[in-house]
């Protein structure tokens, strides 16, 4: 592990966020089915870590920006039931309390300030596509005028990672104006742990250490031209 840390390093930084920085924050699924323990396929089965500092991390930063009445946008995984999301078994189905937010972060369904958008996919960007061919993602950040985005969540190598390699594309392309910077807070995502030894007993699932993979995911980000943040502070 440290060998791999040491190969693949992630320079991480301390990100200062001002008063008239127009940062917006993304959440991404933070729900009972992939946090909760026992809530379904994809739950960790015991209590993880990992996953309890992102969602206390994800807590604090979304108290700050509903405080400040910044723009948060929640992307809950939902499916319909019966349509599968290959290669991982059941989960988050529509309506059920797997893709209910975490009870410790309920309370953002209250606030003016917050967008919650379902989607049925892994990566947010193409999950926020309509049937009239409008994105609520792409709106959301025109309308708010962001310039600065946080994105926090899990998991840091698929569903964090895919929403941060679309978004950043889509910068580049020149969809998102004023969108700059985009900056994945480390503490504030997780992964899921599945390891090898388990694994091999898997026709379904490859192997998911839960560090290395984490670890992987934030060095993938980096690589795309994301911000990796060991932390946030907000300046006054
Ligand atoms: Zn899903």
């Amino acid at each position: 592990m440290e060998m791999l840390k040491n190969e693949i390093p992630v320079e991480e930084e301390t990100v200062l966020i001002s008063e008239d920085a127009k940062a917006g924050l993304v959440l991404v699924d933070i729900t009972n089915g992939f946090c909760t323990v026992g809530a379904g396929n994809l739950a960790p089965r015991e209590e993880n870590k990992q996953i309890l500092e992102m969602i206390e991390e994800s807590v604090k930063v979304a108290k700050v920006f509903c405080e400040k009445k910044w723009p948060v946008l929640a992307f809950l995984d939902s499916h319909q039931p019966g349509k599968l999301e290959h290669p991982y078994p059941p989960h988050c189905i529509n309506g059920t309390d797997e893709s209910n937010l975490v009870p410790s972060l309920r309370w953002i369904e209250d606030e003016p300030n917050v967008t919650i958008r379902h989607k049925d996919c892994y990566d947010g960007f193409v999950g926020s596509i309509q049937e009239d061919g409008s994105n609520t993602f792409v709106d959301w950040v025109k309308k708010n005028k962001i310039k600065l985005l946080v994105v926090v969540g899990i998991c840091t190598d698929i569903c964090v990672l895919d929403f941060v390699c679309s978004t950043i594309s889509a910068k580049n392309h020149g969809l998102l104006h004023p969108l700059e910077d985009v900056v994945v807070y480390s503490k504030a995502c997780a992964t899921f742990d599945f390891p090898a030894p388990e694994a091999a007993g898997s026709k379904q699932l490859q192997a998911h250490p839960q560090e290395l993979m984490h670890h992987i995911g934030l060095y993938m980000a980096k690589g795309r031209g994301a911000k990796i943040a060991t932390q946030l502070t907000f300046h006054h």
